[in-house]
């Protein structure tokens, strides 16, 4: 069950633009759907009730709202639900030393997520659905669980028509598919998306591999999913950019942050490199000892709050990753609201000691 007042006011939400308001409207906006989140998952997760039962009985400003370390969900099963009214589980793409986490979501939280995502992409890359080449194999759909890789896919499929596959199930170029496609397309707007490590090392080195180049002059990237593999081959985000217009010809690369735990609310790089914040979703940046959050421009833990879950507990979570606020309203690129740039992870030896002695549910 999800309240009246929480759902008018996230309607109310969802109906502005998602770049609009300033930082201090934004606020004002977004913090009674923070409230009612916050109170709703009181009211039916025993474990987020137990968490939060020191903080105040509701947060008076959006720095107040209380916040759970994003790994909970790969520790725990946190649900705000009855077990009938599960959807699916998602789970975020751990590597094999790592549990992924699991989200549980009912068919509401997905349908938001869904909107959501769409109103926000549709800023960046217009309304009209665009072919769209994804960079990925068929095969990655065909798993029973649904992994974030999957939902992702299936989440730019909204914006896409006559979806093609760049790569064959074993991971190589799909070289006839790409032909076809652009043979098809060169000369109109398509859409291309994949996962920033797989579209530099499956599509990007493997073109380069094969002394293969694509035209796809009117295309638009959108990619995701750290950089944290790419910087380890010195790979920064210029340097991705410059390659991908090379050997594809596409001039327009949107990378965005977001993650298994968030689906929906994601913060994408505008035309100056900058990841916007929606007038739905929050990012802090809080200093990784006193929590504190922090200045602009200064660097820190990124804590991010979305005004979408109702089926689990997760609309304020402090991630592992450091990032810092770059500004707020002044973007050249005309969108209100704050804007930040990620800058890596939290070591992992460093997030494994604090959290294995703070973590108890
Ligand atoms: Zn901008």
């Amino acid at each position: 069950m999800t309240s009246q007042a929480y759902q008018d006011r996230y309607e109310q939400l969802l109906a502005q633009d998602m770049y609009s308001l300033n930082t201090a409207e934004k606020e004002g906006a977004l913090l009674p759907v923070i409230q009612a989140l916050h109170q709703h998952h009181k009211l039916h997760s025993p474990a987020y009730s137990r968490l939060v039962q020191h903080y105040r009985d509701q947060p008076d400003t959006i720095e107040d709202v209380p916040f759970l370390a994003v790994r909970l969900f790969k520790l725990f099963s946190l649900s705000s639900i009855s077990d009938d009214d599960v959807f699916r589980v998602l789970q975020s793409s751990g590597t094999t030393s790592q549990t992924p986490a699991k989200v549980i979501l009912d068919r509401i939280t997905s349908a938001r997520q869904s909107k959501a995502l769409v109103k926000i992409m549709q800023n960046f890359i217009g309304k009209q659905r665009l072919p769209l080449l994804v960079i990925d194999a068929p095969s990655v759909l065909k798993n029973k669980a649904l992994s974030a890789r999957a939902a992702g896919i299936q989440g730019m499929a909204f914006f896409g028509r006559q979806t093609v596959y760049a790569l064959n199930d074993d991971m190589t170029l799909n070289t006839d598919a790409l032909n076809s496609f652009q043979k098809l397309y060169a000369d109109q707007p398509v859409l291309v998306f994949g996962f920033t490590f797989m579209v530099w090392t499956c599509f990007l080195e493997a073109l380069k591999a094969q002394k293969l180049s694509l035209s796809l002059p009117h295309g638009a990237l959108i990619h995701s999913g750290g950089w944290k593999k790419l910087t380890d081959k010195q790979v920064d985000n210029p340097t991705f950019k410059r390659e991908v217009t090379r050997l594809t010809g596409i001039p327009r690369v949107h990378n965005f942050y977001g993650m298994a735990e968030q689906v929906g609310t994601v913060f994408v790089e505008c035309e100056q490199g900058h990841l916007h914040v929606p007038e739905m979703a929050d990012i802090l940046i809080r200093d990784p000892y006193s929590l504190a959050v922090c200045e602009n421009k200064t660097q820190g833990l990124i804590q991010v709050i979305s005004s979408i879950p109702t089926s689990y507990p997760g609309f304020s979570l402090l991630t592992e990753d450091v990032g810092r606020v770059l500004g707020q309203d002044d973007c050249s690129c005309g969108r209100s609201g704050k804007y930040f740039e990620v800058l890596g992870r939290l070591p992992k030896t460093e997030v494994r000691g604090c959290s294995d002695t703070q973590v108890s549910v």
